[in-house]
Order: structure tokens, then sequence, then C-alpha cells
């Protein structure tokens, strides 16, 4: 009770603090429940990188991870962009640096660049094309059959992407320590104890690419957004969810009445989990901790970012 009220007035805080200064709150799928609930938006990447551009807000909080916060300020350069934890960082994104990426670029004249978006400001400037979970997809399929493609820093989801678009790859080989985590056995076990669920899937997932191999109609490898519209509108009542548990909140407020369940329960980022009400309102309050990019790097980023949310 005392717990409940104690998030009740920090979230009531963290409103009246973030109307004084005029600030939108924008969370990742896989933020605490209780920083999903307080901000004007809980979306992916794509969701949230949209949101960032379009804002009229004199400031964005991010709650997310410091690359997602970046890319808030290479979109909206004029605005203050704050993110409540410095240290939320993204072992996916630590997995390649803007030196490794040149080396890499030098080795293969020639070859065009597409950066998933969990990475630092300068590998996305870098970088020719951004891309999402949610765009992928439709990023390596607008790039002419004849070009070589470097995809990082997920091996997993390049992995996944040669297989549904029939484009040979070449692929760093990083990968996100959560969703590496998910591995054919979890599924596996899930398939047989829950014959009558759906299987989402994200396709960072270690199990993704043999996930494919399952043609039962009901696995579906998707990114998170899609994850949300998919149950939606489905007609089916259960769902099996590999990826962050953080997401299993939102789907159950989007899709109410209906049943989700983790189909591991240690597929939790600690990054993520980083972010408190605590800390939020700490944020709003001593307006804290500022992210910067410095303008040039900025520049060359934005083009391979507008280019994903063109695609998107
Ligand atoms: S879940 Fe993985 S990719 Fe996402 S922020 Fe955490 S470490 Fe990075």
């Amino acid at each position: 009770m005392t717990t409940l009220m104690t998030e009740k007035t920090l979230q009531e805080e963290v409103r009246g603090l973030a109307a004084a200064r005029d600030a939108v709150i924008l969370a990742h799928n896989y933020q605490v429940p209780e920083v999903q609930d307080v901000a004007d938006y809980v979306g992916d990447s794509l969701g949230l990188s949209r949101e960032a551009a379009a804002t009229d807000a004199e400031a964005i909080v991010f709650c997310g991870v410091h690359f997602m916060a970046e890319t808030a300020k290479i979109l909206s350069p004029e605005k203050t962009v704050l993110i409540p934890d410095l240290d939320a960082g993204c072992s996916l994104a630590a997995s390649i640096t803007a030196d490794q990426l040149r080396d890499w670029k030098a080795k293969h004249p020639g070859a065009l660049v597409v950066s998933y978006v969990n990475t630092t400001a300068e590998v996305k400037a870098e970088s020719d094309y951004c891309c999402t979970s949610g765009n992928a997809q439709a990023v390596i399929e607008a790039i002419p059959e004849e070009r070589e493609i470097l995809f990082l820093p997920d091996m997993f989801l390049g992995m996944w992407l040669e297989r549904v678009t029939g484009r040979k790859l070449t692929i760093w080989l990083g990968e996100c320590h959560v969703h590496a985590g998910i591995r054919p056995a979890d599924i596996e076990r899930w398939q047989a104890e829950a014959p009558d669920a759906e299987l989402l899937v994200h396709p960072e997932c270690g199990c993704a690419s043999q996930c494919m191999a399952f043609a039962n109609g009901r696995t579906h490898i998707i990114s998170p957004g899609k994850m949300v519209d998919f149950a939606r509108r489905s007609t089916k009542e259960r769902f099996l969810v590999a990826t962050e548990t953080g997401i299993i909140h939102r789907l159950k407020k989007e899709a109410p009445g209906k049943r989700f369940e983790a189909v591991s329960e240690r597929a939790i980022c600690r990054y993520m989990k980083m972010i408190t009400l605590e800390k939020l309102r700490d944020s709003l309050r001593e307006w804290k901790y500022e992210v910067t990019v410095e303008p040039e790097i900025a520049e060359r980023a934005r083009g391979a970012i507008d280019r994903m949310i063109a695609l998107g």
C-alpha cells in the first residue's frame, strides 16, 4: 500500500514537473512498468525516433538507453535532451566503435553500410543507412542487388535478414546479451507446453533464424512494435513472447484480456532497468543529465537516420 502510494505520488510529481518544464517523456518498451505508465509515449526505437522528431516540447526526457537519447538529440538538435541515468548503455551498441567500422569499410571498398539503430552517434556517422528491427528488411530490399552490404552490429538480426531477403550480407559479429540468451531450447520447451499459443520472437534473439524452421503458422518473427499490433488484431488469446520482458506490460495494456508470457524470465536488460521513477523525477527537477552530440558527427549521422525514418 505504502509502495503504491509512493509510486503514485512520484508519478504525479513527474507529471507536474514535465508540464512545468515543457518536457515530453519518451519511454522504451523495455522500461519498468511504473516509468512506462508515466510517459507521454511508449514505443520501440523507430516510434520513439519519430516522436522525438515531431515533438513541439522544449525538452525530451528519454527513458531508454544512451544511444536512443543521442538519436533524439540528432533529430532535435535545438531541444534539450535528458537521460535520467548516464550509465544506461547498451552492450550491443558497445560491440563496435567508429574506428573498428572505418577499418572494416577500408577492407570492403564500395560496400554500403547498414547499421542497426543500436549504435553510437559516431558509428551512425560512418553509416549509409540506419534501420530498426521494424524496417530492416525494407532497408535491405531498397539497396540495389549488386551492392555489397556491411550489416552491423547484431549478427542474429543479420542472419535473419539474410534468410528473409535472400541477400548475402557481410555481418559484424556483435550480439545483445539479453536476446542472444534466449536459446532454441527455451522456444522448444514453450512450443511443447503451450500448443494453443502464438509465438512472438524478436529477430535479435539467438533462436530467431532457427525459429524460421518452425513452419507451424503460429511463429512470428517481428519487431516489438509489430508484436503490439499483432496481439491487438489477433483473434488468439494466448501469446508467448521472446524479447526483453518489459514488453509484457505494454502488451497487457494494449491488448487487455489476453494472456502474455515471457519465453525466458531471464531476458531482462539491466541497462533499461537503470531508469527508475526517482531518477526520472530527479532528472526533471535538476535538469540532468544532458545528452549532447558533436555537431559535425550529428550532421553526418542524420542522413542515415533520416533514411531509416523514411523507410519506416
Ligand atoms: S536489450 Fe540488448 S540491445 Fe536492447 S538496450 Fe539492452 S543490451 Fe542493448
